[in-house]
């Protein structure tokens, strides 16, 4: 049997399953888990520790079809001002909360389209920010590039406030598939805004693509990674394109019999793969590849490539807050999520109290899932001693969690007295690998497609 016939015989191409940000995942977020909840985990944050933030920004231009974010169109700047001032309130009563000396290792600024606040806006929010929680010297601070939505001004203001990574979305240079997502990116804007980020001083480029658009081919993804390649970014993600048109609205724009079967998609995401290779690009977990000197290759190698809410990292801060509408931010405790719609937000921070409205705090075998899951999700591979010796869990126990996984896939998975390693032709099953581990009721919760 070939690849693809065992991969289509364990349900590659029929499966729903998470993409494993976090464990367990947002559809099992309750509201039990309030502002008191996420105050006191704040207040038990080591004084003079370093920690991350994420900041949200959920507003653009223009709604592309594709895109699934929560975010809402403008083309005013009021609404923007006005929810740039409620950021700030929302950093101050961070500051009430937090103890003495907490600093950030890593900012990132993401939406939405953060690119569009003006470079006022921008010299504000950052300075509210950096009074609150000050920059370590190291400090990573990224933001989510629009090529569409910048210009020098904003890009001075953000050099200025210390961004030194970039990540810029690309979805795919052909104009066709562009037509048919709604969204017109032309290659030379896209390569401009590289150029004036890297003569600002960026250290670090990301640009993000997907498979599975309409109208995709093989000879049209070649095209388009071969033009991104030439501008030599140092990370690139080749997500998924999830159509979920019951939930992003917008994506019903999108005719379905444009878009590729469950085979193509693979064989998309293959033809990707196949090029960053090639180019000396190393393969991070599922869905990134890197260049061998870039942090996320070296964490990959080193065993410390982790997963949060932005995919891959390397940031080894236990504390992440995310502020804005919908942020999520992850404690030892657990996770807290903010209101997802922006007036519920915003009404909550005006009231002046935090806006969050559910999460989860861990509890059972929570930590000890979510560690089996991020393991397989970072390195494909579960290594019995460490998770022996961080969890609380017995030889006997572990041993037939990992039989069970390999009973479920068979002749997919290497089970020794080491632990369990994915075999390489297995790593598109992944996630529903991941998915074995996981003690959650998936069955409503609305996932994306496996592959
Ligand atoms: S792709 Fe970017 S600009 Fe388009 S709707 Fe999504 S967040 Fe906004």
């Amino acid at each position: 049997m070939d690849q693809k016939a065992q991969l289509a015989k364990l349900g590659l191409f029929d499966a729903k399953v998470p993409r494993y940000t976090s464990y367990p995942t947002a559809p099992h977020f309750r509201e039990s888990t309030d502002s008191t909840v996420f105050s006191s985990w704040v207040s038990s944050i080591s004084p003079g520790s370093s920690i991350s933030l994420y900041v949200h920004v959920p507003f653009c231009r223009r709604l592309c079809w594709f895109c699934a974010c929560r975010t809402q169109g403008t083309q005013s700047d009021a609404p923007v001002e006005a929810y740039i001032e409620v950021l700030k309130a929302e950093i101050a009563l961070l500051q009430q909360q937090l103890p003495e000396g907490v600093t950030l290792s890593r900012l990132h600024w993401g939406g939405g389209t953060p690119t569009l606040l003006s470079a006022d806006l921008i010299r504000g929010l950052a300075e509210a920010i950096t009074q609150a929680l000050p920059l370590d010297p190291r400090a990573e601070f990224s933001v989510e590039i629009d090529p569409n939505e910048i210009g020098g001004r904003r890009l001075d203001a953000l050099a200025a406030a210390g961004m030194n990574r970039a990540s810029v979305g690309v979805q795919d240079f052909d104009g066709t598939i562009q037509q048919a997502i709604g969204r017109i990116q032309s290659f030379d804007a896209t390569r401009q805004a590289i150029e004036m980020l890297r003569a600002h001083g960026i250290e670090s480029l990301n640009a993000d693509i997907l498979f599975g658009l309409p109208h995709q081919t093989p000879a049209r993804m070649t095209e388009s990674v071969q033009k991104l390649l030439s501008l030599t970014p140092d990370r690139a993600a080749v997500y998924g394109y999830a159509h979920v048109p019951w939930m992003a609205g917008r994506q019903s724009m999108i005719r379905s019999d444009t878009l590729p079967t469950p085979e193509a998609r693979l064989e998309l995401f293959e033809t990707a793969r196949q090029l960053f290779l090639w180019d000396g690009y190393r393969e991070i977990g599922i869905d990134h590849f890197a260049r061998p000197e870039d942090g996320l290759a070296i964490a990959r190698r080193t065993g410390r490539l982790r997963r949060n809410f932005q995919g891959y990292t390397d940031d080894p801060a236990e504390v992440l807050i995310g502020i804005g509408a919908s942020a999520i931010s992850r404690f030892p405790q657990g996770y807290a999520q903010n209101a997802p719609g922006t007036s519920a937000y915003v009404r909550a921070i005006r009231d002046g109290r935090f806006a969050t409205a559910r999460g989860h705090a861990f509890g059972g075998d929570d930590l000890l899932r979510a560690r089996l899951i991020e393991a397989l999700m970072c390195d494909f591979r579960i290594c019995r001693d460490e998770i022996l010796s961080r969890f609380p869990v017995s030889d006997a126990v572990l041993n037939s969690m990992l039989a069970e996984a390999g009973a479920a896939f068979p002749g997919m998975l290497a089970l020794s007295p080491k632990g369990l390693e994915v075999r390489e032709e297995a790593r598109p099953l992944t996630r529903m690998i991941a998915r074995s581990f996981d003690a959650y009721d998936l069955s409503k919760a609305g996932h994306s497609t496996a592959i």
